[in-house]
């Protein structure tokens, strides 16, 4: 007895087709042309696609940041992502620098324990060395391997609370070449902008807008091409977070070209926000764009886009970290003092199909490699999730192309009290999304609900792949 989707047309990262899938209990168990109807229930997907769920792999629950925490726990973050057809999220644990990785570990488990509606895994942020030549510290990376976690985070920016300096970073990276693991790297030169945030402090220059300025393109170009040069000097694979604009994509691109295990995400607020048109400098709202990296020029959109068609980023991801507006008011008189980040993760599917499928960017295959396929295998759970293919995780959605849908803050799933896409209304939508089999949501019956019970999500154990290159 399982559940039989007929009629609808499955897409892969490489084709589509029109296939029957079959799901039994938590897993799919069969893929093809006229499955058996007898003994399942069915459900007609016709004029839909069969695609697999959507994976995050960059998103903040439950988050300590300058004082607050992020507006989503594990709970409503995870069902906000279910609701907008993102079935797997890769959340972050971070080191706090006078403490242990596994304390870190068993911080960011317990937000999770019983809270997560749909399954989520973990990076670890490395934000300091213990031990001689910082050993206790590396030994540590080994174990978290052992426990699932194959990537590590290392922040190049925000100085004396996240930032490592080159001596950290290249020792992690060796350790990490050692492991087979993934460096994750948030490339901005921390050092630079923080002189300038400096002075713009002085000058009186306090409102969001100035934010954005003080963290320039080519702090985050040249950090990305410091971390990929170290880490090409180690051996180790590396995946830049939130590429944000052309310059930092020209360092990629140059390294990448040089052989370098290298990869990157960007997100959908970089691919259709710009700094001209959400923060012109005029109001105080503009709060809800600060994040890191910033809002840049629109002349950087096309080439994000052009990157993720031709194969140079090849994941986009949200960096879900929201914020409302009475947290964002911390800074109200000090850019310096607004809580970074914005919400994403509900509406990640619908602005990379909307902009980029039915602008004609990329193709509907195109759509499923950077939502799920290739973020899968990247971080080491491609034999799991990532795929329609019989034997992995039934994590499905049922995607209408056709189907029309306002990005509002009224009626998100997100837990806070902005949207960064505000009435905007696009087309394409997640019709009904299973997770492991279940039917968690079904925006056609019960628009913005999650089905499921809370808690259900499960913990995913990942492989060390060297980010697919391995
Ligand atoms: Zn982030």
């Amino acid at each position: 007895m399982g559940t039989l989707i007929k009629n609808g047309t499955v897409v892969s990262a490489e084709s589509s087709a029109k296939l029957d899938v079959l799901i039994e209990g938590e897993t799919i168990a069969a893929v093809g042309q006229g499955l058996n109807e007898a003994g399942h229930t069915v459900v007609d997907a016709t004029g839909l696609l069969v695609i697999p769920g959507g994976i995050d792999v960059h998103t903040h629950l439950d988050m300590p940041f300058g004082g607050t925490t992020s507006a989503d726990d594990y709970t409503t973050g995870t069902q906000a992502a279910a609701v907008g057809g993102t079935t797997t999220v890769i959340d972050f644990a971070l080191q706090n620098q006078s403490s242990t990785l596994k304390e870190a570990l068993e911080i960011w488990l317990k937000k999770s324990d019983g809270k997560a509606c749909v399954d989520f895994s973990l990076h670890m942020a490395v934000t300091n060395l213990h031990g001689t030549n910082g050993e206790e510290t590396l030994n540590e990376m080994e174990e978290m391997t052992k426990a699932g976690i194959s990537s590590f985070k290392l922040f190049m920016a925000y100085p004396n609370v996240l930032m490592i300096n080159d001596e950290l970073m290249f020792r992690v990276m060796e350790k990490a070449a050692s492991l087979n693991a993934l460096c994750c790297i948030h490339a901005e030169n921390g050092s630079a902008i923080d002189v300038v945030v400096a002075r713009m402090a002085a000058e009186g220059k306090t409102e969001p807008h100035w934010h954005a300025l003080s963290r320039d393109p080519k702090a985050e170009a040249e950090a990305t091409h410091r971390a990929i040069a170290l880490a090409d000097m180690t051996g180790a694979a590396v995946y830049i977070v939130h590429l944000s604009n052309e310059y930092a994509l020209d360092a990629l691109e140059h390294m990448q070209a040089r052989g370098a295990r290298a990869l990157a995400e960007t997100c959908t607020q970089y691919l259709v926000l710009s700094l001209e048109e959400q923060m012109p400098g005029k109001s105080w709202e503009e709060a809800k764009f600060v994040f890191t990296p910033p809002l840049r020029e629109k002349r950087h959109q096309e080439p994000l886009w052009k990157a993720l068609a031709d194969g140079s980023i090849t994941v986009v991801s949200t960096d879900h970290c929201p914020f409302t507006m009475e947290q964002k008011a911390l800074g109200r008189d000090d850019f310096r003092k607004i809580p970074n980040g914005g919400p994403g993760v509900e509406n990640r599917m619908q602005i990379l199909w909307h902009f980029g499928v039915n602008a004609g960017r990329i193709t509907p295959e195109q759509f499923v490699a950077l939502s799920s396929t290739n973020p899968a295998k990247i971080f080491g759970m491609g034999g799991q999730k990532g795929r329609i293919a019989a034997g992995l995780d039934a994590d499905v959605v049922l995607w209408d192309p056709n189907k029309e849908y306002t990005l509002q803050a009224a009626t998100q799933r997100m837990g806070n009290d902005y949207n960064l896409f505000e009435g905007w209304t696009v087309k394409g939508n997640a019709a009904k999304v299973f997770s492991r089999g279940e039917l968690v949501v079904d925006n056609e019956t019960q628009p913005g609900a999650f089905l499921g019970a809370t808690g259900r999500g499960r913990f995913v154990k990942r492989e060390c792949n060297a980010g697919g290159f391995a």
